[in-house]
């Protein structure tokens, strides 16, 4: 009845609940506590899916996947103090690449997003209002604590704003350049009762508005398109985000032209793609004279734009969504600030009314050919080589002869996701996730759990990979019991080579100790030779390998793969002095990329 008050009563937890429902968001992760245990039980009852993690990190790491492969952030729901600065991290991580997370503590409520392209919500519960600055129980300043590593970080001033503040974060989440928010929640909001006439919920936020290139820059990057003698397009993780995979492909096909993409580019346009240049990576980026950059920044990864990795007088087109981006470390030949779907619609209209093509014989496409080839060859090479312990190129091609072509790569290490990365091939848009912008090493179980759980709702049957270097596995191991908890049939390879970039083996390990402590002597990059890194997963009731030749990896791998109801570790022991085939340059700046 108009005008009439309800007595009913609702709890700040089951608020909070119903505001991110209306957001449409579908996912918390989350280790529960006091005071955000009853947030976890309330979304639940609505529908929500809540996933309980070993860790906030990893929590975070998952939600900001979510993010980033459904274009909805995920919620990392943490405590108060150390939950929260757990989380951290997985803050930080999600910004540095553009991803949304959202999440939520318990003393504070805050949202946050990235400058990457990872939305994410963090949830944080925090200590009692009415005992704050008295020493509460894990009091922290979180809402400042969290600016850093977030698009916005507040604390609704009461439970009736709290549907407010949550659209507020999700909207800043995923409206212009990604990132993560934090939504701060004293632990004495997530108990109290309100009058549920006294709550309005938020509609749910529109979906990010779509932003086109300047029409006269649009034009001008096109005459400098056709005039490029040697041209390359670089394809990054925003274009991904962007779901611009039509367009683009569209581009290179039409226009000839040949295409590199990042680390998280891959599978935007398939790698087996014959216009892809991959394999020619560091000369396609030292000769190009006009390079298009769609969704990817002249940050380290590519070697900032500079000589001696690029010609000096190179022209850069840049496609970006964030005005502040452009111009970063070279001056452009021209930016087209937009959206990169659109943008890159804009400038097939004008390449293709009249159809522009780059010619096929030239001598550029030969020279690329000529180095795919001979670089190629020099993998097959290392790859063929018979010797035990096996190399990372051995196991590597033993793997991409195996995976199914729809599965999602979860990879990190220094080695093993460098190498990894130039033989394991993506064939569709956003189905590879690594270390990423931030070099993070410890995401690859949080990613593939989201991975997973996406996998299960969408495509049931399809696959993921987790490839972990031994000392990247280490830093999120107990999450294989999250996997097993969950029943997600994913398989990990942790690619062993008992060390931090390399490692000893057994014998010289022993050696080297037998008179001499480890705290002195022991390499600080060696870790425990010949570990039994699969016992973790049978620990849990899940499918444990330990494989040394070429051909129990073939055996162990087909076996997992068939086996869609178990998650699997198979733990392959590789020589531990093996590295990378050498390079012209050190192609990253840090080798742990
Ligand atoms: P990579 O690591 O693949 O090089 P980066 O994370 O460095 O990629 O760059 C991604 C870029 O994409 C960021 O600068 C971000 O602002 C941009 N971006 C994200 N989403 C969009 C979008 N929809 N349209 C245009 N640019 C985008
Ligand atoms: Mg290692």
């Amino acid at each position: 009845e108009r005008g009439e008050r309800s007595d009913e009563q609702v709890s700040g937890a089951k608020v909070i609940a119903q505001a991110l429902k209306e957001q449409d968001v579908r996912y918390l992760f989350g280790v529960v506590g006091i005071p955000v245990t009853e947030i976890a039980v309330a979304a639940q009852e609505l529908g929500l899916r809540y996933i309980g993690m070993r860790n906030e990190q990893a929590a975070c790491y998952a939600a900001s996947t979510i993010g980033y492969l459904t274009g909805r952030p995920g919620v990392c729901l943490v405590v108060s103090g150390p939950g929260l600065i757990h989380a951290l991290g997985g803050m930080a991580n999600a910004n540095m690449n553009c991803w949304v997370v959202i999440r939520r503590n318990t003393t504070h409520f805050a949202i946050s997003k990235e400058t990457k392209k990872m939305p994410l919500i963090v949830i944080g519960g925090s200590s009692e209002r009415s005992q704050e600055t008295m020493g509460a129980f894990q009091e922290f300043p979180q809402v400042e604590a969290c600016r850093l590593y977030s698009k916005f970080s507040a604390r609704p001033s009461s439970v009736e704003a709290i549907p407010s503040v949550i659209e507020k974060a999700v909207r800043s989440s995923i409206y212009g350049r990604p990132g993560a928010c934090y939504v701060d929640i004293p632990a004495d909001f997530v108990n109290l009762q309100v009058n549920v006439d006294s709550i309005k919920y938020k509609e749910c936020c529109l979906p990010p508005p779509v932003s086109m290139a300047d029409t006269s820059a649009v034009c001008q990057a096109a005459s400098v398109i056709r005039s490029a003698r040697q041209p390359l397009l670089i394809v990054g993780k925003g274009a991904a985000y962007a779901r611009a995979e039509e367009s683009i492909r569209k581009l290179v096909e039409q226009c000839k032209l040949p295409f590199l993409p990042t680390p998280m580019g891959k599978g935007v346009v398939p790698d087996n793609h014959p216009n892809c240049v991959g394999a020619a990576r560091s000369r396609a980026l030292q000769h190009a004279d006009v390079i298009v950059l769609f969704g990817a920044r002249l940050n380290w990864i590519l070697h900032f734009g500079l000589p001696p990795r690029y010609q000096p007088d190179v022209k850069f087109i840049q496609v970006d969504i964030c005005a502040e981006e452009l111009g970063n470390n070279v001056k452009p030949a021209v930016t087209l600030l937009g959206d990169i779907n659109a943008v890159t619609k804009q400038l097939l209209e004008q390449l293709t009314k009249p159809l522009w093509q780059y010619p096929p014989e030239s001598k550029w496409w030969k020279t690329l050919r000529e180095k795919m080839k001979s670089n190629e060859a020099l993998s097959q090479e290392l790859a063929s080589k018979k010797s035990l312990p096996m190399n990372y190129y051995t196991v590597f091609y033993h793997v991409q002869e195996q995976l199914p072509q729809d599965c999602f790569v979860v990879s990190e290490g220094a080695n093993t996701m460098d190498i990894g990365r130039t033989v394991l091939q993506n064939y569709l848009p956003r189905h590879r996730l690594d270390a990423g912008t931030f070099g993070t090493m410890g995401v690859g179980l949080g990613f593939a759990i989201a991975a997973a759980l996406v996998a299960k709702d969408r495509n049931p049957g399809q696959r993921v990979i987790c490839v972990e270097g031994d000392s990247a596995f280490g830093f999120s191991g107990m999450e294989v019991e999250t996997i097993c908890r969950y029943n997600l049939p994913i398989v990990i390879l942790v690619v062993n080579n008992n060390g931090i970039y390399q490692g000893f083996d057994a014998d010289t390990w022993k050696e080297m100790l037998e008179f001499q402590d480890a705290t002195v002597r022991a390499p600080p990059m060696c870790l425990l030779p010949n570990s039994h890194y699969e016992q973790v997963m049978t620990a849990f009731g899940g499918k444990g390998y330990f494989v040394q030749t070429p051909e129990e990896l073939q055996k162990s791998l087909k076996q997992a793969l068939a086996d869609t109801t178990k998650p699997c570790l198979i733990n392959i022991l590789i020589e531990p002095q093996s590295t990378r085939k050498a390079q012209d340059f050190h192609w990253l700046t840090r080798s742990n990329m």
